[in-house]
């Protein structure tokens, strides 16, 4: 008999489950509360072109996602090009080779070339399992000196992660620093890469071929509830009603899985429950001239509210778009943040005397269209000894299964890990499946 699986939420892990469990003959339903696939690599469409709601690049290491995005046809509009990274503290400071950082001037020329050297030092660090016992503040001070923590990194931990700042494990951060450092080319300057036209268009392909292949995609379709009998999961309900599945995997974040499953064990809830994810704010602007030369500009002042302003019309063309000038403006904070229910005005009425600061001239009359996205689980915070609470693929419920960003470790969430976390849960959900056949002395067929 043919196993039928309800997979919950339609981003990239959901969707690379759904491909992988299909190639191997199960029969899947995609449940998406949202009108589109893509979960916060999702896109909506300006001038014809797809731009995601959260900026998004890949990294060289990324190969996952890159093939996939070959197998699908768009291969030919991945491109791999030189960006800029600069870091705001009183002006703007280009910081995209080791030569930037012998000029940045923010710092005495000793703090320099420790922050260099902390650089240098990070691509000789393999072993991350001794970087779950200190923190990312207690690390690079170690590692560059309390002045370089002060002046660069400390600004940037407490924009990213507010309270929890003094909390993240050195992990997190060494693992950013790798990667970063492993996209760089032979010149040093890194390479990132995009789909000319926007990841858009390969989420839209990728739902087309899974439809073909007989997923079922239910768009508008929120989960409300995963039914759980005897011990296992039988089904799920939505829309009013209740659908029976072999097994159930929900690709969303943790506590959404707990708030669909009363029944799950009260301590494994209160553990996935206890893993904090932040929630990002991401204002869309499209204006009529360029802010800056820099695509990707950090924010180390600690009164500005938020953590980063990258100018997608640095790295892709501006013809693109109608001729439009796109800049994110990201801000990760907790769903209590009053910034976190603002209309898109007033987000941008309370961000405007920072722009003002930053950007000489700015004015709101720049700004021709503007656009807010907000998502409540983007960014989960790992802590100390994280790999002893990291949630398994399979629950305590028989037949229900988890895959989510808070898996993802010691790398941090990104759209090539999606994918492969999606193909790995689908692996790991054969493989109990052949198990439990051999154990019952039966076989499964089509
Ligand atoms: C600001 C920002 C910038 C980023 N930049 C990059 C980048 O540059 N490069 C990169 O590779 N990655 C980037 N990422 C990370 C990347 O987007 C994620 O790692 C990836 O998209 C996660 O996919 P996912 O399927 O695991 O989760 P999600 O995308 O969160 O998917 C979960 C899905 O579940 C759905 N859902 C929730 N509840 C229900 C329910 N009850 N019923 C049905 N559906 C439900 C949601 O609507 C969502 O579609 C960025 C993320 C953010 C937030």
């Amino acid at each position: 008999m043919t196993k039928q699986v309800a997979i919950i939420g339609g981003g990239l892990t959901g969707m690379s489950a759904a491909d992988a469990l299909t190639a191997r003959g199960v029969r899947c339903t995609l449940y998406e509360r949202e009108a589109t696939l893509g979960g916060l690599a999702g896109s909506f469409q300006v001038d014809g072109a797809w731009l995601e709601r959260f900026y998004h690049h890949l990294f060289t290491s990324d190969t996952a996602m890159a093939e996939l995005i070959e197998r699908l046809g768009y291969g030919h509009l991945l491109e791999w090009l030189p960006t800029s990274n600069s870091y705001y503290a009183g002006g703007i400071y280009r910081l995209s080779t080791p030569f930037d950082l012998l000029r940045f001037k923010r710092i005495g020329l000793l703090d320099r070339i420790r922050l260099g050297l902390l650089y240098v030092k990070t691509m000789f660090v393999n072993d991350w399992r001794p970087l779950e016992e200190i923190t990312a503040r207690d690390w690079l001070i170690r590692m560059a000196g309390a002045n370089v923590y002060h002046a660069v990194w400390e600004p940037l931990l407490r924009s990213k992660f507010g309270a929890y700042a003094d909390q993240v494990a050195a992990v997190w951060i060494w693992n950013k620093l790798k990667l970063r450092g492993s996209s760089r080319g032979k010149k040093q300057e890194e390479r990132l890469g995009y789909v000319r036209g926007g990841f858009g268009q390969v989420i839209v392909a990728w739902e087309q071929d899974l439809r073909k292949r007989g997923v079922d995609v239910q768009l508008e379709t929120p989960v409300e509830h995963i039914v759980v009998k005897d011990g296992g999961a039988v089904g799920v309900e939505a829309g009013g009603a209740f659908h029976a599945y072999d097994a159930v995997l929900v690709t969303t974040a943790p506590s959404i899985l707990c708030d669909l499953t009363p029944d799950l064990p009260g301590d494994y809830a209160d553990a996935l429950r206890a893993i904090p994810y932040l929630a990002n704010v991401c204002l869309v602007m499209r204006l009529d001239r360029s802010l800056s030369n820099t695509y990707w500009l950090n924010v180390g002042e600690p009164d500005i509210p938020f953590t980063g302003v990258i100018e997608h019309t640095n790295m892709q063309r501006p013809e693109d778009y109608g001729g439009a000038h796109l800049v994110y403006i990201s801000r990760y904070l907790t769903a209590e943040d009053p910034v976190f229910s603002m209309t898109k005005e007033q987000v941008l009425d309370s961000y405007l005397p920072y722009l003002q600061r930053m950007f000489r001239g700015f004015e709101r009359s720049w700004v021709q269209e503007l656009w807010a996205w907000r998502e409540r689980y983007t960014q989960p915070v790992i802590g100390l000894h994280y790999s002893q609470r990291k949630p398994s693929f399979q629950t305590p419920v028989g037949g229900l299964w988890l895959s989510c960003m808070a898996q993802v470790y010691p790398e941090d969430r990104g759209m090539n890990y999606a994918v492969v976390f999606g193909r790995k849960v689908a692996e790991e959900m054969m493989a109990d499946e052949r198990r439990d056949a051999t154990s019952n002395g039966s076989t499964t067929s089509d």
